[in-house]
């Protein structure tokens, strides 16, 4: 089967958060399993630096954006067998320190941005000799395309054009902008409609993706279902019941080639889940580097994440207040929101002895936390999949997650399963109820053997990209066999 992902980004390229680490794997698990697969993505600054083996093709994009045309140059890199990526070179639009914001203000253009670089992705899927069949985008940033295919084929005799599929990694991020920006996609008015892009009365590239695609995905089960509710359906609920027939959940895969404790160049001290004294080793080297008290007995919990309301950082804030006075420690690692960020670095001024707070994006330290953490907190309003729990299963160290999609999906509680059991869960999000969660962890934390159960079931469980890539091989597949 040939598939083009097209991302806004992929690791190990360029990342904000989840939906990098996500198209990364899935290309490469997909080529693994035999599919030929092209990614496109766009030509960020420090890209070329990092990968001198990049070759510009002779190839030059030249495309409308509503009067103007506006040129592009298209670069190529072969990193893995059957796997083919395209850079899109646009240094006006891409060569900047953000993907799409710097503090904290999204970019004036991003609709030019990313329309010229989803018109981009389909010059590539009309013109590459290799012929895609199906063409899988990944949010907003890419998610007109399919609107965009349908277009060309209706105006300008493109015959057998690929099928598409879009994955929702976070409905919250729709891509909308005024109504005057309609005009850089350069598509007839009969689509500035309830049908087509028009959402109160702007532009919502989301939603024209969700109205186009010949199949949808989002990436946890949970969440396929929230995301059908005015709850969680950001306004959107509406047209996504109406295509229900054509969404899937699947929970994204951990890529254990990278999230491993065995062979993790980011570690000291390897360790697997037999022997977890390397372990130890991580969390007394973590609470050295962070300037805390150096004591494997102390509890340690963890977070790593974006610093938004999505997170919970509310609830979790208030949380620590309330905890920080027993017997534990709390170390942090996220970028996001000024006031956050400032709110987290007070705590850790006023509890130097307890909290130790990173602002910021670092490469290696998300290992090293997660190695270290003997709990992981994650006390979402709302997520889509969640990437750290699983991380945390893998590394031995007991997730603390608030029961909402693709975290309920992926963490089993003890009023579950006993048996299984290999993290904590609670339902409402509260400072109180996070708080109690912790409380759990504390008590978990002096019965040795009910913690090495938690662990073992953790270090166990297995959310390898194999079968991850292999239900959406199966979603390709229905979509090249519908009408
Ligand atoms: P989201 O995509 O909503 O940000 P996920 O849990 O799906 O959340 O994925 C987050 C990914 O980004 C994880 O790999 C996490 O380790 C990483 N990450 C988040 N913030 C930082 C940071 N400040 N430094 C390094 N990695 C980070």
């Amino acid at each position: 089967m040939k598939v083009l992902l097209a991302s806004s980004e992929v690791y190990p390229y360029s990342k904000t958060g989840g939906l990098a680490d996500m198209v990364g794997a899935l290309a490469k698990y997909l080529a693994h399993a035999g599919c030929q697969v092209v990614l496109v993505t766009p030509l960020y600054s420090s890209i070329r630096a990092r990968h001198p083996e990049l070759q510009r093709l002779d190839w030059k994009l030249e495309l409308p954006l509503d009067s103007h045309l506006v040129s592009g140059r298209v670069c190529v890199l072969q990193p893995a067998h059957r796997l083919t990526v395209y850079f899109i070179e646009h240094s006006g639009f891409f060569e900047r320190p953000g993907l799409y914001q710097e503090h904290g203000r999204d970019y004036p253009d991003n609709a030019e941005r990313f329309v010229f670089f989803s018109k981009a992705v389909v010059n590539l899927a009309r013109y590459l000799p290799w012929r895609a069949q199906v063409v899988h985008l990944h949010d907003w940033q890419t998610a007109l395309v399919p609107l965009l295919i349908q277009d060309q084929k209706q105006r300008d005799k493109w015959l057998r054009p690929p099928r598409t599929c879009l994955t929702i990694h976070n409905l919250a991020y729709q891509g909308q902008f005024p109504a005057s920006t309609f005009g850089l996609t350069n598509l007839p008015w009969s689509y500035f409609s309830m049908e087509g892009v028009e959402f109160h009365g702007g532009v919502n590239c989301l939603k024209a993706g969700i109205g186009h695609a010949q199949g949808l995905t989002t990436v946890s089960p949970r969440y396929a279902r929230e995301i059908t509710t005015p709850e969680l359906g950001f306004g959107l609920d509406g047209i996504l019941r109406q295509q229900d027939h054509l969404l899937t959940g699947i929970l994204n895969g951990v890529d254990y080639t990278e999230w491993n404790t065995e062979h993790n160049p980011n570690l000291h001290n390897a360790y697997h889940k037999d022997d977890l004294s390397g372990k130890t080793a991580e969390k007394l080297a973590l609470q050295k580097e962070f300037g805390l008290p150096v004591n494997a007995q102390i509890p340690l919990f963890g977070n790593i994440g974006r610093l938004v309301h999505q997170k919970g950082i509310d609830i979790l804030l208030g949380a620590l207040e309330e905890m920080v006075a027993a017997d534990l420690q709390f170390v942090s690692l996220g970028a996001g929101l000024p006031e956050f960020e400032s709110a987290l670095l007070d705590l850790a001024r006023r509890y130097p002895h307890k909290v130790a707070v990173r602002t910021g994006y670092d490469h290696g330290l998300p290992h090293r936390i997660e190695a270290a953490s003997d709990f992981f907190l994650m006390p979402s309003h709302f997520e889509p999949c969640g990437l750290n729990q699983m991380y945390s299963l893998r590394y031995g160290t007991v997730p603390i997650v608030r029961a909402t999609g693709g975290l309920d999906d992926s963490v089993i509680d003890v009023r579950e399963n006993a048996a299984l059991a290999n993290g904590i869960k609670f339902d409402v999000y509260s400072s109180s109820a996070l708080a109690h969660a912790m409380r759990k962890a504390l008590a978990l934390f002096q019965h040795r053997d009910l913690l090495q159960h938690y662990r073992n079931n953790g270090m166990n469980q297995d959310f390898s990209w194999e079968r991850t890539a292999r239900e959406y091989m199966k979603v390709y597949e229905n979509i090249l066999t519908r009408d």
